[in-house]
């Protein structure tokens, strides 16, 4: 079989939700974030894990993912949308309950105008500039939207996960003053706030990069695994140069495997020549263009030719290979392809 093995520990998971739990008190409800197909690793397998520990709040980036999470957590959890409440979802947040985040004017008025009395929250900008009501906006509507009675008032960090960067406190103090004393939950932090510690928790936090074992929560589990099959393996003399573009050249007498995943794969060009694959303990460079369905990996300094090679697991999390590739953990797991043979397991 050709088709690479992903294998994904939602007993990991889990763990990962425990520990970031305990990073904030016991009145601090710890949500988790399953946007993106649970950042490529299964939705409906990663949201009843954590459902099963205790999870009650999950927030997704679409109505869309959010009407698929509810077939799978049936009626009980919340299920908040980032996005809000767009124009023509309406049936799909009524019949589906979910709670949008409202980020406008225009929002506001939309939801209350087609789902009177339905949950939702509001989404405040307090200086990243990409989703929630601006300050001024929202003074001319707390009132109005107090009555209603929101579930929950949320923000987002643009910085949170560089701890000392001063916008964390600049975000925090606007906050602050746009939503203090107003009595509803809220809700500030994701992976990054979490680490900031206290002051940055509220009522509620939202991790989702460090339930999947990525940075900045590097006392994370392991999660994924991914094995690549080996298809075939040759010896090459000095000077013999390996595929498209011949932009790798054998200075040594050479055994290249090549192994079967691509860019078709989520294994981006950008890995060319940088990313490196594990035989166990034993490191084994990504040599050649990365091209659709395949890489060239040269095994020379291995016994023998191995069945299949990790370019994630113990050896190299997806911060390491992101960091090869010049990209981020969250790009390369939202990237997992979907020709995967995705197996879950619940080691912890
Ligand atoms: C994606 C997202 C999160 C989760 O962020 P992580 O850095 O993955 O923990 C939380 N809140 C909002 C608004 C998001 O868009």
């Amino acid at each position: 079989m050709s088709r690479a093995t992903l294998t994904i520990d939602t007993g990991a998971i889990a763990a990962n939700w425990r520990a970031l739990d305990a990073r904030s008190a016991a009145q601090v409800e710890t949500g988790a974030v399953v946007k993106a197909d649970a950042y490529g690793l299964g939705a409906a397998r990663v949201a009843k894990a954590l459902a099963s520990i205790g999870v009650r709040s999950f927030f997704v980036a679409l109505a869309e993912e959010g009407t698929e999470l509810r077939a799978t957590l049936g009626p009980k959890p919340m299920i908040g949308v980032f996005s809000g409440h767009m124009a023509g979802d309406a049936a799909l947040i009524g019949e589906h309950t979910l709670t949008p985040m409202l980020n406008s004017p225009e929002q506001v008025q939309r939801h209350f105008a087609h789902l009177p009395g339905h949950p939702f929250g509001i989404q405040l900008d307090s200086g990243m500039n990409r989703l929630g009501i601006e300050p001024a906006d929202w003074t001319g509507l707390r009132q109005a939207v107090m009555q209603a009675r929101p579930d929950l008032i949320m923000s987002h960090l643009a910085c949170a996960d560089e701890a000392d960067h001063p916008m964390n406190a600049r975000q925090l103090a606007a906050f602050r003053d746009l939503t203090n004393g107003l009595g509803v939950a809220r809700s500030l932090a994701a992976t990054g706030g979490i680490l900031l510690g206290a002051d940055y928790h509220f009522d509620l936090t939202r991790p989702g990069i460090g339930l999947y074992g990525g940075a900045p929560f590097q006392d994370a589990s392991d999660v994924v695994r991914l094995s690549l099959p080996v298809i075939q393996a040759r010896a090459l003399s000095p000077g013999e140069t390996v595929g498209y573009g011949n932009s790798w050249q054998a200075a040594r007498p050479s055994r290249i495997a090549t192994v079967a995943a691509g860019y078709a794969d989520g294994l981006i060009r950008a890995m060319s020549g940088r990313a490196t694959l594990w035989a166990g303990q034993v490191p084994c460079p990504l040599v050649g263009r990365v091209s659709m369905d395949l890489i060239t990996v040269d095994i020379t300094d291995l016994p023998e030719t191995p069945e299949s090679l990790d370019i994630l697991g113990p050896a190299q999390g997806v911060d390491a290979l992101a960091e090869a590739a010049g990209t981020i953990g969250y790009e390369i797991l939202t990237g997992l392809g979907r020709r995967y043979a995705r197996r879950y397991e619940a080691a912890a």
